[in-house]
């Protein structure tokens, strides 16, 4: 890793970066321009669309089977195939006395893990995945 050098403003000297006052004369040095991080965001601000992961991530743990955190991402067509084959399975268990009822915990079990990915995944990668891209499914 190549230490940062930072100019002292009185003296001229090549000071440490991690020092906060000049080695030769002591005078203040001025901060040490940052290592360039990432920051796309400023003031602390959420990226577009990062407001949604909370309420998209909890409403498909708890109601993953409806679809309705498909709704909430915008995904219209992937939120009426999770309702849709929520209320077959529904419609299924009636129709077999119950042993269909398993095919129930398929819809719900896919909101439950789709809303944990969202809201293990920071607010970056939430919009990028999910607001940018689009994807789908997980
Ligand atoms: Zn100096």
């Amino acid at each position: 890793m190549a230490t940062q050098y930072v100019t002292c403003p009185r003296c001229s000297a090549q000071n440490s970066s991690l020092n906060t006052t000049c080695m030769t004369c002591g005078s203040q040095l001025p901060i040490a321009p940052m290592p360039m991080q990432q920051m796309p965001n400023y003031g602390g601000a959420k990226p577009a669309g990062a407001d949604k992961k909370i309420l998209a991530g909890v409403l498909g743990i708890i109601l993953g089977g409806l679809g309705i955190h498909k709704f909430v991402l915008g995904y219209q067509q992937e939120g009426v195939i999770l309702l849709s084959v929520y209320l077959i399975s529904i419609v299924v268990a009636f129709v077999t006395c119950g042993i269909g009822t398993p095919l129930i915990f398929v819809p719900t079990v896919i909101g439950i893990i789709e809303g944990i990915i969202y809201l293990t995944k920071s607010d970056e990668e939430f919009v990028q995945t999910y607001i940018v891209n689009k994807k789908p499914w997980f």
